[in-house]
Order: structure tokens, then C-alpha cells, then sequence
């Protein structure tokens, strides 16, 4: 046994770390989550360009710089990959939220997503949120992607305008309201025609992340992409009725 192993068992008998999913004790060679949740998480089958992109045909007639989508996970209430959000939000586990970067990256590197990107943007948190949380998750995410993939994390470029409550309770067409005007653009070092990839946690209508797409584009030739760590899985129906609802 080595000593990094060993320190970690010591650790572990005094200190039992458990699954947070499931609350299972841990073994000590697994991190955060045990097998059986790690296996159960719903993850996409991302196979087709139309499963990968599936929210872009929302948006792409109002923002044409768009040029992926995709997530992880399907995100649906209490199910693990939402576990997994909150876990890193409220429980405020910066670790857990790197490791799920990883892990999406290492997920998804048989697929296009990430190819060609040239820099990660973790959708910012306003200063006072920042505070109170000690760190940004979308930024957690996107460090994660970026031990894997090797693309660099540009975290100068957004700047929040206004935070919201959390949305849990909101109705689908308060979001897509609530979504609006969330950032502005803070720096515009960026090289003409780069690829830029929005990092979040979680994406339900997708307006947030258009806020930050709306933000991006006066950017000289820019392309951009959207990464998710988890979908709500809404039918283009749902999603068409609460816009009108908005009055968008
Ligand atoms: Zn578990």
C-alpha cells in the first residue's frame, strides 16, 4: 500500500465518506460517489448530431453564432445527477463540481462537442452570490473540463448584471423572463473567429445561457457553443407554450 492509500484508509476510519447519493459508505479508492450511483446516473446516449444539439434548434434563428449544445445528464427532480448539483451548491463541495467536469469531459470525448473549442466560460456568479457561496460551480465544472481536454478557462469575458432567486419554484415562463439581460460583456480579448464554450450547471428553458450567448456576440466572428452539466428533457411543445406565456 502506498502512502497517499494509506493516509486515505486512516482517514477513512476515523472519518467514514459516504456516497452522496445514496449516503453508502465509501471505499478508498472511490471519490464522492460509489459504483452503483456512478453507474445509475442518467447519462445521455449522446449518438446522433439531432440528440447532441437537440435544444439548438430553440434558439439558432435568433442567435446564428450558436453552434452546439449538449449535457451531460438528464436532469429530473431528486434523481442523482440532480443530487449531484445540489451536493456542490448547498453543501458548497468545489471538489464534487471539478470532478464532475472530469467526468463529462472524459464522457464525451468520443463525441464532437468539445472539438475545436478554444476557450471554456463558465457562466459567472454576481460578487454578493460569489461571496456567500465561496465559489462559482459553473467555474468548478469547467476546471474539471479543462484537466481533461487541455482547453483553457477564460473567466474575464462575463460579467453578471443581476442575480436571481433560486428558480426551483418558479413556472417555466417566469424563467424564460427571468432570463433576460442577466450579463454583459466585461473584456473583448479574444481573437476573431474564436470558439467559445458557455459552461452551467444546469439548463432548463436555456434562457440564462442565451443571456450569456446575447452578451458574447458583438464579439468579432465569434462561435459558441453551450455545455451543460445536466437537461431538463422538455418537449418542444412545454418548452414553445411557457415562451408564449412570457411573451416571447
Ligand atoms: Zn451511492
Amino acid at each position: 500500500m502506498n502512502l497517499s492509500l494509506f493516509c486515505r484508509s486512516a482517514l477513512d476510519f476515523f472519518f467514514p465518506r459516504t456516497c452522496v447519493v445514496c449516503g453508502t459508505r465509501l471505499a478508498s479508492s472511490e471519490q464522492f460517489i460509489c459504483p452503483m450511483c456512478l453507474i445509475s446516473l442518467p447519462i445521455e446516449t449522446v449518438e446522433t448530431d439531432w440528440q447532441l444539439n437537440r435544444h439548438i434548434m430553440r434558439w439558432r434563428s435568433e442567435h446564428p453564432s450558436l453552434q452546439r449544445m449538449g449535457a451531460l445528464c438528464i436532469y429530473q427532480r431528486e434523481n442523482a445527477a440532480a443530487k449531484l448539483v445540489h451536493e456542490v451548491k448547498f453543501a458548497r463541495n468545489h471538489e464534487l463540481g471539478i470532478w464532475m467536469g472530469r467526468l463529462a469531459a472524459r464522457r464525451l470525448a468520443s463525441t464532437e462537442l468539445f472539438e475545436g473549442v478554444d476557450a471554456l466560460v463558465p457562466l459567472p456568479l454576481s460578487p454578493k452570490r460569489l461571496r456567500k457561496r465561496g465559489f462559482n460551480q459553473a467555474e468548478a465544472l469547467a476546471q474539471g473540463i479543462s484537466e481533461v481536454s487541455g482547453i483553457p478557462v477564460r473567466t474575464d469575458l462575463l460579467r453578471r448584471t443581476a442575480e436571481r432567486e433560486s428558480q426551483t419554484h418558479y413556472r417555466l415562463a417566469e424563467r424564460f423572463r427571468n432570463g433576460q439581460g442577466l450579463f454583459t460583456l466585461a473584456a473583448d480579448s479574444v481573437a476573431p473567429g474564436s470558439h467559445l464554450m458557455l459552461v452551467d450547471d444546469v439548463l432548463t428553458t436555456g434562457s440564462t445561457m442565451m443571456s450569456a450567448v446575447a452578451a458574447l456576440e458583438p464579439l468579432s466572428d465569434i462561435r459558441l457553443s453551450c455545455f451543460a452539466w445536466a437537461w431538463v428533457d422538455m418537449s418542444p411543445e412545454v418548452w414553445s407554450r411557457a415562451r408564449r406565456e412570457a411573451g416571447m
